[in-house]
């Protein structure tokens, strides 16, 4: 089976009511910047990454995919054995030219969507969804936490009626809510305000997506235990391993990151500094399935949990979640669900295992039409 032609997209779906906030981004579309590589098989693999719909960028990444890596892909040979993709991983992600200007960011997006669409050829050309062709378990449950009834611009009302219909008729038995508002006793409200509403027993993530210096994070974040949360995600600025550990030697309550992190080697610096509880790999923003497990791998050695950033909307990390022994639980947000041919399926809280083969990345016909952007 050899690569014949690469088609490049950009979806851009609209989010939630219209428009969602936390405490740095404020977005009205979730985009899906990627690639379909067509085979002289009649196969064809899909793979995106994600980004906030920034149309300007989001073609920055898909020039990338066909200008710079597309000559290294086209006429490529995929032999149908198991772990080939991350053959051909090695080769592109280490290709002189494109490695000495970009070891993270829009290369990295880029990478990833090809690495995903290659595994999607793979799971597929086996016959195979992508879980079981990574060895995963049938009989494994993987847990969904769903983060849609908590976003910063929300009032608060509606925050709390949200993550109750959440649990009380859709069956999670896990929320997230933003945190990280210019006032932290306003955090504080909004968190004791869901606690109170959803009892004991329900699990309550926080996530402020780096906003907080690390005074500030020590101040609220500390306080943040007295409501019984699961953890505080990325408190203070992303790439800083240091100031995590001291403040993970500061508070109780656990430390959740990993989703704005690109390569497998600052994951191992954060794991070996104790500077993270809880590893948040996101397959669309490290180079893919292939550095994404590796990272998997880290975290599993070092006993801590997996917890993938739903950067996919689910699609892939549910099978990652399904093929790994430390990922058994995965964030949720619907923005992708009607735009996918195999969406994300959840019943009772947990993920249903997916079964067409492939690594449910095929967006349908309906996207295409609709919301590709190219
Ligand atoms: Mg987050």
């Amino acid at each position: 089976m050899k690569i014949t032609r690469l088609e490049p997209f950009i979806l851009h779906a609209p989010v939630t009511r219209g428009g969602i906030a936390d405490s740095t981004h404020t977005l009205t579309h979730w985009g899906a910047p990627g690639v379909a590589i067509h085979t002289d098989a009649g196969l064809t693999g899909y793979g995106f990454s994600g980004t906030h719909a920034h149309l300007p960028t989001d073609r920055l990444i898909v020039a990338c995919i066909v200008d710079s890596y597309g000559p290294l892909l086209m006429g490529q040979e995929i032999i149908a054995a198991p772990r080939e993709p991350a053959a051909l991983w090695k080769k592109l992600h280490n290709d002189p030219q494109i490695y000495w200007v970009g070891r993270a960011g829009i290369v990295h997006l880029a990478l990833a969507a090809i690495d995903i669409a290659l595994w999607d050829l793979q799971a597929k050309a086996a016959g195979l969804p992508l879980w079981k062709l990574l060895d995963g378990s049938a009989t494994k449950r993987v847990e969904a936490y769903n983060t849609d009834g908590g976003w910063l611009n929300w009032p608060l009302e509606t925050v709390v009626s949200d993550c109750k219909r959440l649990i009380e008729e859709e069956g999670y038995r896990a929320v997230k809510i933003k945190v990280g508002s210019a006032n932290s006793s306003e955090d504080l409200d909004r968190v004791e305000a869901v606690r109170k509403a959803l009892g004991p027993g329900i699990r309550i993530m926080t996530d402020a997506n780096g906003r907080w210096t690390l005074l500030q994070a020590i101040e609220t974040a500390g306080r943040l235990a007295d409501f019984d949360v699961t953890w505080i995600e990325e408190p203070i600025s992303f790439d800083d391993v240091q100031g995590h550990r001291r403040l993970a030697d500061a508070i109780r309550t656990p430390i959740a990151l990993g989703e704005q992190i690109y390569t497998a080697i600052h994951f191992r610096e954060f794991i070996h500094a104790g500077a993270v509880h809880y590893v948040q790999p996101d397959v669309t923003r490290l180079a893919g399935i292939t550095e994404f497990l590796e990272v998997a791998d880290m975290a599993h050695g070092a006993g801590l949990p997996v917890a993938p950033h739903v950067g996919d909307m689910a699609q892939v990390h549910q099978h990652l979640c399904f093929a790994h022994p430390a990922a058994n639980l995965l964030e949720y947000i619907p923005w992708l669900h009607d735009w996918m041919e195999h969406p994300a399926r959840i019943a009772g809280g947990f993920y249903i295992a997916p079964q067409a083969p492939g690594a449910g990345t095929t967006p349908n016909q309906r996207a295409f039409k609709e919301i590709n952007r190219i």
